[in-house]
């Protein structure tokens, strides 16, 4: 007799991100030289003397379990750098430091969600947040956004869904986002904070890519914008971008303590805390001047001028620019409409296979006539991946 799964896992659709990295993963393993757009990690090293700390903890033994919500030293540099970059006060209750800052949307969805509740997903959207939400049993609300918008929920967007939807219980709103690189302006945001405040709606607001922004444009937290929202917000943030810190496992959710409390109790159910390691590790990174990381930011920004006027430059292809994270999102409905492609999911397939370049489906972020490319990758690649990706689709037509 089979295991019987429960509906929970089988509602769920693996991560496509995770998905395409293993299978290019393989691919490379079997001798093909893959040029790997898919998943969004900086290709840069984790800067020495955050690696240094992290040895240090481990010289000092410091490689037993730690308190469950973050160790004090660690939350107060998280409250100095949301003081110092945010203008955002907090205590030490009310943040949280968990295995990533997946895990913190995960857990306060959990914290939030019950049976049906309604959670608003702008679309296109991060791949892992509809299904984070079934996961909790809750139901996505996808909020498809316009192209001329730069993919950005309005104001006027989210009130209508509030009429039709009767009550919502959460947003997830990402500024700078993935997979569009767009940035919300304040205006934008307090449109918004003001719509969740009238109708008590949750915002877990990942702001995962905060430093991670070009040509002048200015992060704003949607805290900022409106003084009675602090309590509803729910700010995820962690070190995986900003310092190159993906496999260390490390981010914080910063909110009301009833929320963050509950998100503990969680974690104490489940992962218990967060390695000590990486903890200390997360310190150092967190006191680093920004001036310091400057250098990483400057190479995203040439790499992702070269990519977006590359991708524009193929017949057929318009390529919005990304004002933050690294990523690329480009619209590619002229090789989806002159071709067979049943979709972005097929048309990826067929360039990972034919040309060795690896993209993600726009399918996967809810938007099934554009390609993700990150160009967290050397200009080498870039270049070399450009070149292969163009001449692929101009074999289709
Ligand atoms: N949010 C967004 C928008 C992301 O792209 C990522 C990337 N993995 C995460 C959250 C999670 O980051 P991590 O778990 O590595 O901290
Ligand atoms: N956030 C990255 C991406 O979107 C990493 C992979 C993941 O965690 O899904 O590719």
């Amino acid at each position: 007799m089979g295991i019987k799964l429960s509906n929970r896992v089988q509602r769920m659709e693996p991560s496509a991100t995770i998905k395409l990295f293993s299978e290019a993963k393989k691919m490379m393993a079997e001798g093909i030289d893959i040029v790997n757009f898919g998943v969004g990690e900086p290709d840069f090293d984790t800067p020495e003397k955050i690696k240094n700390s992290g040895k240090q903890a481990i010289d000092d033994n410091f490689t037993k379990y730690t308190v469950t919500s973050g160790i004090p030293e660690l939350k107060e540099a998280i409250i100095k750098k949301f003081k110092h970059d945010n203008n955002l006060d907090y205590k030490p209750g009310e943040i949280i430091v968990t295995p990533g800052a997946k895990a913190a949307i995960a857990e306060a969805l959990a914290v939030i969600c019950d049976l049906g509740d309604k959670i608003v997903i702008p679309a296109p959207y991060w791949v892992s947040y509809p299904t984070q939400v079934k996961m909790v049993d809750g139901e996505p609300i996808i909020a498809k956004t316009e192209e001329q918008n730069s993919y950005k929920i309005t104001g006027e967007l989210l009130q209508e869904i509030v009429d039709n939807e009767g009550q919502v219980t959460g947003i997830i709103l990402n500024s700078p986002g993935n997979p569009t690189g767009s940035v919300y302006t304040k205006d934008e945001l307090a449109e918004i904070a003001e719509i969740c405040y009238a109708n008590g709606i949750v915002i877990i607001a990942d702001e995962i890519y905060e430093k991670l922004i070009y040509d002048g444009e200015e992060h704003i937290s949607i805290v900022n914008t409106n003084d009675k929202i602090q309590d509803l917000t729910i700010v995820i943030n962690g070190v995986s971008k900003a310092y190159a810190m993906t496999g260390w496992r490390l981010g914080y959710a910063a909110g009301p303590s009833e929320i963050i409390d509950n998100m503990a109790k969680l974690q104490g159910q489940t992962a218990s805390c967060v390695i000590g390691i990486s903890q200390k590790a997360a310190i150092t990174a967190l006191e680093m001047e920004d001036s310091e990381i400057q250098n990483m930011v400057d190479t995203f920004k040439k790499r992702r001028d070269f990519l977006v006027q590359s991708l524009n430059e193929i017949e057929g292809i318009e390529c919005k620019m990304p004002l933050g994270a690294f990523y690329a999102f480009p619209n590619v409905s002229y090789y989806i409409d002159n071709t067979d492609f049943n979709g972005t999911d097929e048309l990826s397939q067929h360039i990972l296979k034919n040309a060795h370049v690896a993209v993600v489906s726009g399918k996967a972020f809810g938007m099934d006539n554009h390609l993700r490319f990150s160009y967290a990758n050397s200009m080498e690649n870039l270049e070399k991946g450009i070149q292969r990706f163009k001449n692929c689709l101009l074999e289709l037509i």
